[in-house]
């Protein structure tokens, strides 16, 4: 590999998957995985397989679909979780694991309880470890920024004379400055002294906002990895966003001369999988995929732009693959026209799952006369973000008015039986929902609801996603789209019912 190639690995689907708010279901990570292959990240880090079955089977099921980039594992430096890791990545094509324990002062002594000389020889044991069950190994030192720079290094050769390919430095609580943190990798790169046996790699986060800046910086000090995030998802604040620094290194590479492996035609389509899949949307004002991004406004702005496009772009909306994408739809697409679309807007689904998409989008087309991309995006994560449904809306009917109370009667199939109830509420909605409290009878209270309409129009589809939040506090998110909002209400509640069940 050429010394000014820098590696990108991607770990939306584990620290991003960590952010509060996200919870994305198997089949949602594997779609992230395939489009995260497509766009060319070098390393996909799937998930945390020893810290539940869902995590373990998430990490097995990307292993078994991603062919040509890395699928990577984490672990701590315990022995059970990096057989876990091994177990759950023995269906990849190329594995990588991903072991770490913390060498700060304030996390060994307070959270760990040990002292450096136990860590060290945790670290370089579980590399060792990790080593005999896969040629690929990632260490990284958690809170490596707010360690002591000579226990650091120490670590760092041994790790790496255990055998590990990779040596992670995140600044876990993102508190370096972009000069301190250059700094803080040169130290590293110049004396260590079989530093040259591994790729240093950085994971920064975003508390005080310069994450980016901070990978950049270790770019330029020597580091070849930066660990990212679509969107920038991640932990609070987040990870350094993946689009920002393949960008940076794209659009100025006169100045930085670094390159990446990113088809950054791919970087649209991705950061809107992430986005709708994820349920957490992109503030418009977000730098490269932001709704804003190409937006000019103002009066002066557009002048220049029609004379020149070059007066106020840096770069062109086509470069992240934003061209025109408003293709619409409709019942003459055929089915054919519809899984081409879908590939289009990056979604691989079964045959099985295509079918069942399909006839939701005959059936939205029906009520609809123009289908839109948001629409099937829509209806697609309805579908793959289902849960076995143990719980089914059979029928409503509700009752609302402005001098009426609103009222609502709701049958539903609960496994083999059909149930009904009515009940009354504050609104059609709050009425429906104690309905379906009626029928199934779990202690639950509902947290956040929210409603989005997909498209503009008074005949948009509407999306609902909501929190549901069990006794125990364990909160679920249920969603449901349909041209009908209280329809889609209804359907939402009973998805998050169904994930309760299945405890998804
Ligand atoms: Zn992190």
């Amino acid at each position: 590999m050429k010394n000014n190639r820098i590696i990108v690995f991607d770990t939306t689907l584990r620290d991003g998957e960590q952010s509060p708010g996200a919870s994305l279901n198997i089949k949602e990570k594997v779609q992230i995985a395939l489009q995260l292959e497509r766009l060319g990240v070098d390393i996909i880090e799937a998930g945390f397989p020893v810290s539940s079955p869902v995590q373990f089977d998430s990490v097995e099921a990307c292993s078994a679909e991603v062919r040509d980039t890395i699928v990577c594992g984490l672990a701590r430096t315990l022995e059970k979780d990096i057989t876990s890791a091994y177990n759950a990545l023995k269906g990849a094509a190329h594995a990588r694991i991903h072991t770490f324990i913390a060498t700060s002062r304030v996390h060994m002594e307070h959270k760990l309880h040990k002292k450096p000389e136990e860590v060290l020889k945790l670290a370089v044991e579980a590399v060792r470890l990790a080593k005999s069950y896969v040629d690929d190994v990632e260490f990284s030192g958690e809170d490596a920024f707010r360690s002591d720079p000579g226990f650091l290094k120490e670590v760092v050769a041994a790790t790496i004379e255990a055998g590990a390919g990779t040596i992670n430095i995140p600044d876990t609580v993102g508190y370096a400055i972009p000069n301190e943190f250059g700094a803080f990798i040169r130290d590293i790169m110049e004396n260590v002294p079989n530093v040259n046996d591994a790729v240093i790699s950085v994971h920064c986060h975003n508390d005080l906002g310069l994450a980016v800046s901070n990978s950049l910086m270790a770019i330029q000090n020597g580091a070849r990895q930066v660990e990212v995030a679509v969107n920038g998802l991640g932990e609070r604040a987040g990870n350094a966003s993946l689009e920002e620094i393949v960008m940076a290194v794209n659009v100025r590479k006169d100045f930085l001369n670094y390159e990446t492996g990113i088809n950054t035609k791919e970087i649209y389509r991705t950061s809107q999988l992430v986005s709708n899949l994820s349920g957490i949307r992109v503030q418009p004002n977000k730098a490269i995929v932001g709704a804003n991004a190409f937006a000019h406004e103002s009066g002066i702005h557009v002048d220049g732009l029609l004379k020149m496009r070059s007066t106020y772009e840096i770069m062109t909306p086509e470069s992240i693959g934003l061209i025109d994408m408003k293709i619409v739809m409709g019942r003459h697409s055929g089915k054919h026209g519809f899984k081409q679309r879908l590939k289009d807007l990056g979604y691989t689904l079964s045959d099985s799952d295509l079918d069942v998409a399909f006839e939701r989008f005959l059936d939205v087309a029906d009520k609809k006369k123009e289908v839109f991309d948001e629409d099937l995006a829509a209806i697609v994560e309805d579908e793959i973000h289902s849960v076995p449904e143990f719980y089914k809306l059979d029928y409503f009917h509700i009752s609302s008015g402005s001098s009426t109370i609103p009222t609502s009667t709701v049958r539903m199939k609960v496994g083999n039986e059909v149930k009904q109830e009515s009940a009354w509420g504050d609104g059609p909605v709050d009425a429906t929902y104690r309905a379906i409290n009626a029928i199934v009878d779990i202690p639950i209270t509902l947290g956040e609801y929210s409603l989005r309409a997909v498209t503009e129009g008074t005949e948009a589809m509407g999306e609902v996603s909501l929190k549901i939040i069990i006794n125990d506090g364990i909160v679920i998110t249920g969603r449901g789209a349909s041209t009908d909002i209280l329809e889609a209400s209804a359907k939402a509640y009973v998805d998050g019912l169904n994930k309760i069940k299945f405890k998804m």
